[in-house]
């Protein structure tokens, strides 16, 4: 194998390439990135970048010198249009193709848009990447008013940093909790709490319908009938995985690029990995996590395939979120439980333990990383855990030594 083309420079492309230079692979690597920087993370845009205490730079993976070194070739600002399989060909926007022996696809996902008159404004921001990061943070005035649309993740860490910033911040969210894809309703009203004391104003089950300036926006008309002045808004109302040139390609594709736990997609010369992917969980159902984690380890396990490896992208889902002074963490999926067990009495700091015939199936950790980090091993191991050893063990190492693994 000569040539090894990833396509799409972001947090899972950059892992791959540098596998497959971790594992001793000497052939070309192409990295075509659509961005002008180099792989960077994600996470920090929407906190370290936005209370201004991180440089874009202190987010790239690695510096360009090392994608040098390790002689990574990269074609960044440099957009994939189209995949030739048949020629095994990378079409790119300004013309020229490159050919692959194996292609990876990290395509990754971008902002879902709002579709409402006079979403086009000035003032009016999405957060995907570190020109948006620039344009928020420029946006969060000591004094200002800050309409976030959307109660997910990136919107409560938005509307977190626009509250240290001294910004007044009002979250609008279509349901009727945060987080709603993702929480249980219990910790959403938790979290709802955290950022009402923290002087956020929270509006459920409503949306925006229509932002109203001349060049700028400076009010937004919302469902529940009001009209609130703003100086900026950020929507934050999901992302669309980046599929396009896969589905073109004619590569079998769900709600993302269809993979084994090997990263492989329905053509044996290209595989995929981060959030363009979706792998079937435990329970045989399709996939696609949006997470710093997978993006991460699902690159490198299929980098690893790619070169002829045979270890399986087996990972428990892991998600993290930094808002004030907590950190949130999550293990694995609250899709069906029967049971819950908190450790730890201040709301503050616990760890909720989700379970399903004694075997824990989900892990939310408010300040608790070490607990959670254990925690990980636990479920990992597939391992039966009564409620009462839970709640009684006085440290969670205790039941990692004693407890069995499910049948
Ligand atoms: C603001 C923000 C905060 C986040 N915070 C957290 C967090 O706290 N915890 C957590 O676990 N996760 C977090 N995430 C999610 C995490 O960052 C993503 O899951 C991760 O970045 C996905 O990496 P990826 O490489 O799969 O995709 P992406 O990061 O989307 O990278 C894909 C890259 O490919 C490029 N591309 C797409 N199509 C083409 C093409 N045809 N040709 C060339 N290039 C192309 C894109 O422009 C992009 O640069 C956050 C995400 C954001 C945006």
């Amino acid at each position: 194998m000569d040539t090894v083309v990833i396509l799409g420079a972001g947090q899972a492309g950059g892992w791959a390439a540098m596998t497959l230079r971790d594992e001793g692979f000497a052939g070309r690597v192409v990295l075509i990135g659509e961005e002008e920087f180099p792989p960077y993370e994600r996470p920090p845009l929407s906190k370290d970048l936005l209370l201004g205490i991180r440089s874009s730079e202190a987010t790239y993976l690695w510096p360009r010198s090392k994608l040098e070194e390790l002689k990574i070739e990269c074609l960044f600002g440099c957009y994939g249009n189209a995949i030739l399989r048949d020629r095994k060909i990378v079409v790119l926007s300004d013309g020229e193709s490159i050919s692959y022996d194996k292609l990876m696809l990290t395509t990754g996902a971008r902002v879902r848009k709002l579709v409402a008159p006079g979403a086009d404004l000035d003032g009016i921001h999405y957060l995907r990447n570190l020109k948006d990061a620039a344009a928020v943070k420029e946006s969060l005035v000591d004094g200002s008013q800050l309409l976030v649309v959307g109660g997910g993740w990136l919107g409560l860490e938005v509307a977190a940093a626009a509250r240290c910033r001294g910004a007044k911040v009002r979250i609008v969210e279509s349901t009727n909790q945060l987080c709603a894809r993702v929480l249980p309703k219990h910790f959403a009203d938790y979290l709802q709490s955290r950022h009402e004391s923290n002087g956020v104003t929270i509006s459920l089950n409503s949306t925006a319908l229509r932002f109203n300036g001349t060049q700028r926006v400076e009010s937004v008309a919302l469902s529940n009938g009001e009209i609130t002045h703003v100086d900026s808004v950020v929507i934050a109302i999901g992302v669309i995985p980046n599929l396009e040139v896969a589905k073109e390609a004619g590569i079998e594709v769900a709600d993302g690029i269809i993979v084994d736990d090997q990263g492989k997609t329905s053509d044996i010369n290209i595989y995929a990995a981060g959030d363009i992917a979706c792998q079937r969980d435990p329970q045989g159902k399709f996939t696609r996590l949006e997470s710093w984690a997978n993006a991460q380890n699902q690159a490198i396990c299929a980098a690893r395939s790619l070169l002829g490896g045979t270890s399986r992208y087996q990972d428990v889902p892991y998600f993290w979120s930094d808002q004030y002074d907590f950190k949130v963490q999550i293990l694995g999926s609250f899709a069906s439980y029967d049971d819950v067990v908190q450790r730890g009495t201040d709301a503050g700091e616990q760890t909720s333990f989700f379970l399903k015939d004694n075997r824990i199936v989900a892990v939310l950790g408010v300040n608790r990383p070490q607990e959670v980090a254990v925690a990980r091993r636990l479920l990992q191991r597939n391992l039966v855990v009564e409620p009462s050893q839970l709640m009684a063990a006085k440290t969670l190492n205790e039941l990692l030594k004693s407890a069995v693994p499910a049948p």
